[in-house]
């Protein structure tokens, strides 16, 4: 297992102050488990990682693989491998060799590269191209390459920061599954870099939301979603509602004058305000009635769901997602329409 504690990294920026790209991040990542960073462009998430392998000193704090600490390790004896975007694979190696390169660096016998590459392959779904060329693969097959790469060398940890964010949208999906999948079956420790919430939410045993170098929160991608920390961590993990709520007595809440039920009622006592947070998908909308009532400013048709925006008198504009719309018809622009929240699904935040 990985412990961050108290880990800082200042950098001197150009106008001669300094940037604290990550502040005081405390962290425990489990062995065999695949923890995502998760954040937007610059909040820190690079630095974690390059910190982690040992590319970058810490300003300051520790990190422990298992009991020892490795603040003063390089990254060659840190047992660590970086998985990075598809195109690091050599172009002149074919597939067998360039999976065999860091075996042959570290002159092991012919026959042990032999059998390791080839289970690697096999682990990977590369048996057939060993002799290919990467410019004859497609963009996922030299991704899996570049896995493989990592793979064969048995590292105790795989760090990847944004592997598929050259890919196309499908391909990424795609690729997510086969990364996750594979990570599962070798059961190696993994931490995994993206700005993308999907690709977190899809892959992660556990996600580390940041923002601008502090750990916002860290939970399950169900705890993150269910119960986000903050109003950052809302609206970065799926779309969120913010509405003002007043504490009334008896787990419920006062929406502009109307009484909600909520399931989890934080200590607060009747009568504060606070920001509760509604997902749009929990959210009921009928023709003839229900809660509040509204006015569609905007219909947007996915497929999957209609998502709508909705301007109630008082509240202003929430987002409302509809199921099956194909089967349960769209309502229209200037529509009067009823929003009812279900009581589960309203978050107060502290
Ligand atoms: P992310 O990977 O989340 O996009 P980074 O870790 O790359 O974020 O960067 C975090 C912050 O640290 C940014 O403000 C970035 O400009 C700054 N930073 C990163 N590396 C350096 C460096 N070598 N020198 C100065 N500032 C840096
Ligand atoms: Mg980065």
């Amino acid at each position: 297992s990985i412990r961050i504690v108290g880990l800082n990294k200042l950098f001197s920026s150009p106008d001669g102050g300094t940037v604290a790209a990550v502040k005081d991040v405390n962290l425990e990542i489990g062995a065999g488990k695949l923890v995502t960073l998760l954040g937007p462009s610059g909040c820190g998430k690079t630095t974690l990682l390059r910190m982690i392998a040992g590319f970058e000193e810490p300003s300051s704090g520790d990190i422990f693989f298992g009991k020892k600490r490795m603040n003063e390790e390089p990254p060659n004896t840190r047992d660590t491998a970086m998985v990075f975007q598809s195109y690091a694979v050599f172009p002149h190696l074919d597939v067998f060799e360039n999976v065999a390169f860091g075996l042959r660096l570290r002159k092991l016998p012919k026959a042990e590269i032999e059998e390791r590459v080839n289970r690697v392959l096999e682990q990977t779904g590369l048996s057939g191209y060993a002799r290919r060329s990467p410019n004859q693969l497609s963009g996922g097959q030299q991704q899996r390459v570049a896995l493989a790469r990592c793979i064969v060398m048995e590292p105790k940890v795989l760090l990847f920061d944004e592997p598929l964010s050259n890919l196309d949208a499908k391909l990424r999906e795609q690729m997510r599954v086969e990364i996750r999948e594979l990570q599962q079956r070798v059961g190696i420790t993994s931490i995994y870099v993206t700005h993308d919430q999907v690709e977190a939410m899809s892959i992660s045993d556990e996600i580390v939301v940041m923002n601008a170098g502090v750990v916002e929160q860290l939970g399950t991608p169900h705890e993150i979603y269910a119960r986000p920390a903050s109003r950052f961590v809302a609206d970065f993990i799926g779309k969120a509602n913010f509405v003002p709520v007043k504490i009334l007595s008896g787990d419920a809440v006062d929406i502009n004058g109307v009484r909600i039920g909520v399931r989890e009622m934080p200590d607060l006592e009747a009568g504060t305000t606070v920001t509760a947070v509604v997902r749009p998908e929990a959210i009921h909308l009928a023709g003839d009635k229900g809660d509040f009532r509204g006015t569609v400013r905007r219909v947007m048709f996915l497929g999957n769901i209609a998502e709508y925006l909705v301007e109630i008198e008082g509240l202003g504009n929430w987002l409302v997602d509809s199921p099956n719309p194909a089967e349960a018809g769209l309502f229209a622009t200037g529509d009067t329409v009823f929003l009812t929240p279900s009581p589960s699904s309203i978050h107060l935040l502290r």
